[in-house]
């Protein structure tokens, strides 16, 4: 839905109506409820156009729902998003009734973020996605105040970036499937989407173009832990780097078991949201998969990497299909981890700011303060 039939399904109008503060849209009243010195939100949600239609182990889309979000303060702009693909629990309609809650008014300094979290908390538990746009949009301020992109802020080198994967997914038709794996030619890194019915021919058909490193995402997909670790050495012998989230998320004492004697390094992605999560994977997975939509933003995804490298665990950062709004606030933290996996900007064709860029198949980081990125 555009904004102009969201405004029309009167979805708008019943969030503000159920909000019990006053919040603007976009380009209307922002201006004239703004309050100075104080943290203004505002919101407005944007359906996102998948280029390809999104085809995982349990689902197929074409588009995602998405919300973006604006914190204005004395002048400066903070920009946020949250994305909310269907398996991660939340909506356009959950993200807009927990943003019309708060009242972040009652903050009149932004470098408040550990308090302006505990609020968020405080309002209700779950909604990361939600708290998620809060807090991206809250970094770029900033960021913005400081003058300061935030790998800079949090001491990290940029030229220490990793190269980052494109996925492409398997499709039945083999022009398309050839044109899929035509895009991947800027990048060093192939990522596939597994537990499909076609997971080797989908490994074959790569093979006969390209001989990039492969990551794996099996997404839960695969049930026998025996024939998860036939997988496992198979992929090895075709330049795999490591395979994530290989079963179900509930299924750890199988994963541990697979994790002893599998050749690739497993990695958690759905069995881990947050930072006390870290603690239950340690056991069963070599590292962690963080997405700033499950981690509740930049703030917890940052101790997150810390605490896995910590632990000695391997760290990859992720995205859902985003703007680069979100992607780019997640790749200030690139220079901290094994492997990107920040295509989600690529994946869209309405992609609406200005933001990293991916230069000879590396992250490369805008040199600009807060997130770094610009309305386009
Ligand atoms: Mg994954």
């Amino acid at each position: 839905m555009d904004r102009r039939n969201f405004l029309k399904a009167g979805v708008f109008g019943a969030v503000m109506a159920s909000s019990p503060i006053s919040f603007s849209a976009f380009g209307q009243a922002t201006k004239t409820t703004d309050r100075l010195g104080r943290l203004n939100l505002s919101f407005e949600p944007y359906e996102l156009k998948l280029r390809h239609s999104f085809n995982l182990a349990k689902s197929q889309r074409t588009t995602t729902p998405d919300v973006q979000v604006r914190i204005s303060y004395d002048g400066l702009t903070g920009y946020g998003e949250a994305s909310m693909p269907p398996y991660l629990g939340e909506s356009v309609s959950s993200v807009c009734s927990y943003l019309a809650r708060l009242d972040l008014s009652q903050f009149s300094d932004p470098f408040r973020i550990e308090d302006i979290h505990e609020y968020l908390e405080s309002v209700a538990p779950g909604n990361r996605a939600a708290k998620a746009s809060v807090d991206i949009a809250l970094h770029d301020l900033v960021g913005k105040i400081m003058k300061q992109p935030w790998y800079k802020i949090w001491g990290l080198n940029p030229d220490k970036c990793p190269d980052t994967s494109f996925t492409v997914s398997y499709d039945a038709d083999p022009d398309e499937m050839a044109k899929k794996i035509s895009e991947t030619a800027p990048y060093k890194v192939i990522k596939i989407k597994m537990g499909l019915d076609h997971d080797k021919e989908l490994v074959e058909s790569i093979r006969r173009r390209s001989d990039v490193p492969i990551c794996v995402d099996a997404n839960q997909g695969w049930t026998d832990k025996e024939k998860a670790l036939e997988m496992c050495h198979w992929l090895a012998e075709r330049n795999c780097l490591f395979v994530e989230q290989p079963m179900s998320k509930d299924a750890i004492d199988a994963t541990a078991w697979l994790r002893e004697r599998s050749p690739l390094p497993i990695i958690a992605d759905e069995f881990l949201q947050r930072l006390p999560d870290i603690r239950r994977a340690a056991g069963a997975y070599d590292g962690i998969n963080i997405k700033l939509m499950k981690s509740t933003g930049m703030h917890e995804a940052y101790q997150m990497a810390v605490l896995a490298r910590a632990l000695g665990m391997k760290v990859m950062l992720g995205c859902m299909t985003e703007t680069s709004c979100a992607v780019t606030a997640a790749a200030q933290l690139a220079p901290m981890v094994d492997w990107a996996d920040l295509d989600g900007n690529l994946l869209i064709e309405n992609d609406i700011f200005d933001g990293l860029k991916i230069v000879d198949g590396k992250v490369t980081l805008p040199d600009r303060p807060g997130i770094g990125v610009v309305p386009v």
